[in-house]
């Protein structure tokens, strides 16, 4: 969008660091995602505003896996997250992962244990809990917290080594028990977990919490700005504290307020749900929220960027109206978008004085928007054409300049016709409708003289090709699906695919890629499905071309 926008409260303290030359100048963020998920359109918010700043200020991004769960973490999220910043448009400057810190967080670990600062406890979680007091009364010590740092780094070295079975000890930092803070009352730094990691297997059955791993794993990339979420709030004077007292490299962290959108849900936790359950066609479904289902639905990466600018960056939550993401994929495909004809609920009309066997072709300009039209195709024309069922009436309503017997309309890019007549089958249902031509109304030679007020897309019966289109609406019926009682898939839209299994298209959209998007004529945009095949195309509308959404 524009470069005159003011500066957000994040490009204003990097501004500012810049000018006090902290760091010398240099601007080093992360994106810092967990493979425990595919990415949703809120992490494109984070890795909008991560890499957007390193751009803005010559700086550069690192892509860092938080991957310090092995229990849900897999490399098929590691893969899908890199191909998701990818196609967002983003280069990271380096691929790392915390894991490949485990040893360093470990001598980190050994090091606050040699200051008297880290302390091994053999309480249960629910002791833990319990002696943690609550926010308006300080927590009670246990025996534990008054081991000898000599008994600390042995019962760690064990921990490590595999000599005591998960949930049997913790290493907790020592902090402050009376701390009005719940995250300094002596948080959790490490966890035993036999369980095989993705990447370093069975190396270790030690793992460090987030609190720990995260301001270390930036420290020692030298991250200069560490972006994340409002909830860190409250854990940001922990990440300051292992940075002093390890004498590290003191990143800071700065909160920004999270992505909310509505008619959706955005956890990992819950759009795993939605795939496991089969509520949809996996996290790519054109339904999802992920980016990878962003891109099957035909959401380019410019909308997505244009959108994230828009929203901007604040530090309180509210909710984006989901109207703003379609909006801007809108403005993108009005653009973009090559211009096509497809009937989605056809029915036939007969130009009943047009010869039999004549073929005609008519061109078409690929794109209107731009100078030039970005070429043409050839769009061939016959005595039977299909068109939209809803284009013709029976009974017309004042100011329908549609088809109805006696009415006239230009067949985009070819004649005007003018409807005589129509055919019902004996349940009543219109099955054909005629129409005789105006020879003279060549579309671009029109020498008839007649005006009219209606133009309707159609497609020539015998070079037609059937194919399936998916329409889609929003995955819940209410806006903000979390929030509401009960299970968030009891409010899931039932009719939110709307499958329509014999569609024609005009020949040339056969050579449809995935990927681009195209402007079905008055029927919105669409994009070819990923799985099409050369005998079933299938067309995802990736949004309408008018905001039609009323609210039930
Ligand atoms: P979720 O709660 O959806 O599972 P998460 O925060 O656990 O997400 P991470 O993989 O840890 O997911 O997130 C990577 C980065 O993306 C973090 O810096 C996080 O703050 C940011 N992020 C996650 N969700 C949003 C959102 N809705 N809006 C903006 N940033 C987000
Ligand atoms: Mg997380």
């Amino acid at each position: 969008m524009s470069e005159e926008r003011s500066l957000n409260f994040i490009e204003e303290i990097v501004e500012e660091d810049i000018r006090e030359g902290k760091h010398s100048g240099r601007v080093l963020t992360r994106f810092p995602p967990e493979p425990n998920g595919y990415l949703h359109i809120g992490h494109a918010k984070s890795i909008c505003l991560n890499f957007g700043l390193a751009l803005k200020y010559g700086g550069q991004t690192n892509l860092r896996f938080d991957d310090t769960n092995p229990v849900k973490e897999d490399v098929e999220y590691v893969d899908s997250i890199k191909e998701d910043v990818k196609w967002l448009g983003f280069t990271w400057a380096k691929e790392l992962y915390a894991s490949d810190y485990f040893d360093q967080l470990y001598a980190f670990a050994v090091e606050l244990i040699r200051q008297g600062l880290a302390y091994v406890d053999d309480s249960t979680p629910e002791q833990i809990a319990a002696q943690k007091g609550t926010p308006t009364e300080p927590g009670t010590g246990n025996e534990y917290r008054n081991r000898s740092i000599e008994e600390n780094l042995r019962l760690f070295e064990e921990m490590k080594a595999g000599k005591y079975p998960d949930g049997a000890k913790v290493l907790r930092a020592k902090i402050d028990l009376a701390s009005p803070n719940m995250h300094l009352r002596d948080p959790l730094m490490y966890r035993i977990k036999h369980a095989h990691h993705h990447r370093t297997g069975d190396q270790w059955c030690i793992y460090p919490m987030y609190d720990f791993a995260h301001g270390e794993s930036d420290a020692i990339e030298e991250i200069t700005h560490s972006v994340c979420t409002l909830e860190f709030i409250p854990h940001r004077p922990l990440y300051e504290w292992f940075i002093e007292k390890l004498g590290i490299f003191p990143s800071k962290q700065y909160e920004f307020a999270r992505l909310n959108l509505n008619y959706t849900v955005m956890s990992k936790r819950k759009l795993l749900q939605l795939v496991d359950e089969k509520f949809v066609d996996g996290w790519d479904d054109p339904r999802m929220p992920t980016i990878s289902g962003l891109r099957r639905r035909g959401y380019t990466p410019a909308s997505i960027r244009d959108f994230c600018e828009r929203i901007g960056v604040a530090k309180r939550e509210n909710m984006i109206d989901v109207g703003l993401l379609e909006f801007c994929i809108r403005e993108d495909l009005n653009k973009t978008a090559w211009r096509r004809m497809a009937v989605l609920d056809p029915i036939k009309l007969v130009i009943t004085d047009y010869p039999e066997g004549k073929t005609e072709v008519f061109t078409g300009e690929n794109n209107p928007e731009v100078e030039g039209g970005e070429g043409s195709r050839d769009i061939p024309f016959s005595r039977e054409l299909w068109i939209e069922r809803e284009d013709f009436m029976e009974e017309p309503p004042k100011k329908f300049f549609r088809l109805a017997v006696g009415n006239m309309v230009r067949l985009k890019s070819a004649y005007i016709v003018k409807c005589e007549g129509f055919k019902k089958d004996d349940n009543g249902n219109v099955t054909e409708v005629y129409c005789t031509h105006i020879a003279e109304s060549r579309s671009g030679n029109d020498t008839s003289g007649i005006n009219v007020k209606g133009t309707i897309h159609w497609v020539s019966v015998l070079a037609a090709k059937t194919v399936e289109v998916r329409l889609y609406d929003r995955l819940f019926r209410v806006e903000d699906p979390s929030s509401e009682e009960g299970d968030f898939k009891d409010y899931i839209n039932p009719a939110s695919l709307h499958i329509l299994p014999q569609a024609y298209i005009e020949p040339d959209l056969a050579n449809a890629v995935p990927g681009k998007g195209y402007q079905f004529i008055r029927k919105g945009y669409f994009t070819l499905d990923k799985n099409s095949t050369p005998d079933k195309l299938v067309f995802n509308r990736t949004v309408t071309l008018k905001d039609g959404w009323v609210k039930k």
